[in-house]
């Protein structure tokens, strides 16, 4: 079972988190440019899946919106969302917070 971790590069990569595997001694390895490393995460709309991973709630309670779409019953928005789950990322930069992978490196093993 190993572990996520987020980070950021602002002159490599500058508006996009990086997502690492963390390895065996509990470093990561975030330029490497081996996909079983690390990998860009840059499109908005990955932020609240990604977020959700560290522990993040999505703000629809209702289950309709899995916080890339706006939730009418629930009046939030994606943008909202979005905002939100990538200040929770930024948080975990910050907190170099560690996760099970729940398959972003995993899969298909
Ligand atoms: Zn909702």
């Amino acid at each position: 079972m190993s572990k996520i971790q987020v980070t950021r590069d602002r002159s490599w990569a500058p508006c996009c988190f990086i997502l690492c595997k963390v390895k065996d001694d509990g470093s990561i390895n975030p330029r490497s440019g081996d996909a079983k490393d690390s990998m860009l995460v840059q499109l908005d709309y990955d932020f609240p899946g990604l977020a959700q991973a560290f522990g993040w709630q999505v703000p629809c309670t209702c289950g309709a919106s899995d916080g890339s779409v706006d939730c009418e019953a629930c009046g939030v928005t994606a943008d909202d969302m979005i905002s939100s789950a990538r200040a929770y990322l930024y948080q975990c930069v910050e907190d170099g917070k560690q996760v099970e992978d729940p398959g972003y490196f995993d899969s298909g093993e």
